[in-house]
């Protein structure tokens, strides 16, 4: 199976106040069609940034984006513009992708026309025909956002996401501003539209039990880093980095078994100010697990079994690995 998306060594810089902060500090992973990539980590962490990085909403410092294999984090302008409708993005708030003054129809069609995508009637055609598969009815299309409840508005956010068939739609907390039964419905939405149309998800969420519903595989975010990057089953059974065994320890109605781990394993602390993070593993602060070679020397992410990798001492030779060892192929 070819990857559809390949990020490699990305990094996203931005200037603050308080000095420059990398917010995604080397990530490197790997997404398949039709697959679906759950992305964790707490707010701060550098997911969202990563999320707007491959939709190029900002632009990457270093590193690789690259979607069917074409690097599309060194493309801008007229170059970018023939990839830009492979890939779309959905995001917590679905006001703020939708005009408060526009009717749906226009909204939906928009996508089409800055594309140049059929005409007048295909577009129409096209619209009913996405509304559908959003479960909204057609007739609805002449209304004003305000006009539907906060989960058709996420559906609508849906659609316009889909309007140009992308083969890939960024979901960056895309449930998390609903009430939990309509948060089922999303999810549901968006696991039938994978079922029948093959779109691959990058799917953010601060919430594991969430992202659980829908990933293949997740990758554990922490201060701009991937810390642990798994197949869903194995990264919940046996997590390996003290963080990933945090969160799920955080999440006792899925885990009754765990509610002792729960208690002795809430994390103190919060993260450290990205401007400057600590010299030895970032985590270390809050790790009840830390040494001094955790404080000294940063972890690197090591496959500790096929496709599993986790970036912790723990797990690695005392040197930190063999040198010269070839990052995971994640
Ligand atoms: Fe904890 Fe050390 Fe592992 Fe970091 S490297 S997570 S401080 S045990
Ligand atoms: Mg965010």
């Amino acid at each position: 199976m070819s990857a559809l998306l390949e990020v490699e060594d990305l990094r996203v810089r931005y200037a603050t106040r308080r000095g420059s902060l990398m917010a995604v500090d080397g990530v490197s992973f790997t997404l398949h069609a039709g697959r679906t990539l759950g992305l964790v980590g707490e707010s701060g962490c550098g997911k969202s940034s990563l999320g707007k990085a491959i939709m190029r909403i900002v632009d990457p410092h270093s590193g690789a984006i690259r979607l069917d294999g074409v690097d599309i984090g060194r493309l801008s302008g007229g170059h970018l513009r023939p990839h830009r409708r492979r890939f779309q993005m959905v995001f917590q708030d679905p006001a703020a992708s939708l005009d408060p003054r526009q009717r749906i129809r226009r909204a939906l069609e928009e996508p089409l026309a800055v594309h140049g995508r059929g005409d007048r009637s295909e577009r129409r055609d096209r619209v009913r025909e996405v509304m559908a598969q959003v479960g909204l009815h057609p007739e609805m299309v002449d209304r004003l956002p305000h006009e539907f409840s906060g989960g058709q508005r996420q559906r609508i956010a849906i659609a316009r996401a889909l309007m140009l068939e992308p083969s890939l739609i960024v979901c960056d907390e895309p449930v998390s501003a609903l009430d939990v039964s309509l948060q089922a419905q999303i999810l549901n939405l968006l696991a039938d539209l994978q079922a029948s149309r093959g779109i691959a998800y990058l799917f953010i969420s601060h919430d594991l039990s969430v992202v659980q519903h829908l990933a293949d595989r997740i990758a554990v975010m922490y201060l701009g880093q991937i810390v642990e990057i798994a197949d869903r089953t194995a990264l919940w059974r046996s997590p390996a980095h003290p963080y990933t065994q945090a969160l799920i320890a955080a999440v006792p109605r899925m885990n009754p078994e765990r509610r002792g781990l729960n208690r002795t394993r809430l994390l103190p602390g919060d993260l450290p100010a990205p401007q400057d993070p600590p010299p030895g593993c970032r985590f270390a602060g809050r790790c009840p697990f830390a040494t001094r070679l955790c404080r000294e020397q940063a972890p690197r992410l090591a496959e500790i079994a096929p496709g599993h990798a986790v970036a912790c001492h723990l797990h690695t030779a005392p040197d930190g690995g063999p040198d010269g060892a070839a990052a995971p192929s994640l």
